[in-house]
């Protein structure tokens, strides 16, 4: 039996407490079948928490996080709040998690698995076995450096600035996950940047540089600037083990890399911090989709990405590999089934409904147990 571990769900807006609905019932299974024990916080973030509390991320749910082994996150936002204030947006919510626990790594796997090698937007040879894993620096670079904002200058014109600032610690910790993660997978690093334009590239390079030969010289490292990454991914993506990135190029990186996959409801996250003193380590993990208000309360969301990310948070937080591995083979056994939720409906297959597809992963569970 394994030992009590703290979890905190936080399902959210839209269609997350949906598909998070659809985890808790892979999380009894577990939990009957004695594999996993957890002790289960539930808490409120994003609209829901505006509503309930007026704020996005409440101090109590802040605090809930911090105490968590790991924290499981659904979706924030929607038209309801749209007219906030963008000081009072429920997309903040996740933001100050981010920020107070110190995330700073966010991990993106791109996989198409064998039986949605035909929703891929390429061809299905170029993505067929695809298993990518993005690492995206996620608290420093362009979307918070100083100074930033809209000003008027002499002449009375507006100008926006945004200025990209990078500590070489900063980059430093973001490719050890990098290197550690590859080490774990196909021992290769690609790290992206703009040293040619960029001195924020520049210093990323060289720091990613020193990191490999003092720390990971056995894993290969290569170099590339991100505009060819981007070409590099659509016409070759089996190149890449994992891609090394910063906060802007990694957000739009990864963006192209889930297209390629072709399912939007599929595809988890995880986000760490730094390893603490006492060894713990913060960590929220989420499916990349957001709170998808066009079908939100229709029952019809794919709740695979949500339950996919519980299966990285059981990897990355708690080492349980098996068990891990247990709900992703579930997952794609039901998709081999022929059963398909209406996002990744493809001709000749079983339209089925979210609670419809968390049961049948709850069915393949029992087969594989
Ligand atoms: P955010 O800004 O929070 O990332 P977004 O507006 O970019 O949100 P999503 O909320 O992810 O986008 O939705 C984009 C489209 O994908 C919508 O049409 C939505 O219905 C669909 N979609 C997203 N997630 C799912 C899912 N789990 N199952 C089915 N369809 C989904
Ligand atoms: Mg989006």
């Amino acid at each position: 039996m394994i030992a009590n571990k703290k979890l905190l769900v936080l399902p959210g807006d839209g269609i997350g407490p949906e598909v998070m609905h659809e985890v808790r019932r892979v999380i009894d299974w577990m939990e009957q079948r004695r594999l996993v024990r957890f002790e289960i916080g539930e808490g409120l973030v994003g609209g829901a928490a505006i509503d309930a509390e007026g704020v996005p991320c409440p101090d109590r749910t802040l605090e809930a996080a911090r105490e968590a082994d790991a924290v499981l996150f659904g979706s924030v936002g929607g038209p309801k709040w749209d007219k906030l204030p963008f000081e009072q947006r429920p997309e903040l919510g996740i933001l100050r998690l981010r920020k107070e626990l110190g995330l700073f790594a966010n991990l993106r796997p791109a996989i198409v698995l064998d039986p949605l090698v035909d929703a891929s937007s390429l061809k299905p040879d170029v993505v067929r076995g695809l298993d990518i894993m993005i690492v995206r620096e996620s608290t420093g670079g362009i979307y918070f450096g100083e100074p930033r904002g809209i000003h008027t200058d002499a002449n009375g014109k507006r100008i926006g600035i945004d200025t990209e600032v990078y500590s070489e610690d900063e980059i430093a910790r973001a490719a050890r996950v990098a290197f550690d993660l590859a080490r774990k997978r196909r021992n290769k690093v690609t790290s992206t940047e703009k040293a040619n334009v960029m001195q924020s590239g520049r210093l990323w390079r060289a720091v990613v540089s020193e990191v490999h030969k003092a720390e990971f010289p056995d894993v290969e490292l290569e170099h590339m600037y991100a505009d060819n990454a981007a070409m590099q991914l659509c016409s070759r993506p089996k190149q890449f083990d994992v891609i090394l990135a910063s906060n802007l190029f990694g957000d739009v990186l990864s963006d192209l890399a889930a297209a390629l996959t072709g399912s939007l409801g599929m595809l988890p996250s995880a986000t760490l911090g730094a390893v603490q003193p006492d060894g713990r380590r913060h960590a929220l993990y989420e499916p990349i989709h957001g709170s998808a208000p066009d079908i939100a309360g229709k029952g019809i969301a794919n709740p695979s990405a949500q339950i996919l990310s519980f299966a990285m948070l059981l990897r990355w937080s708690f080492g349980m590999e098996e068990q891990a591995r247990m709900v992703e083979q579930a997952v794609e056994r039901v998709l081999a089934g022929g059963m398909r939720t209406a996002d990744i409906m493809q001709p000749g297959m079983a339209r089925i409904s979210c609670s419809v597809m968390g049961e049948s992963v709850v069915r393949e569970l029992n087969k594989i147990a």
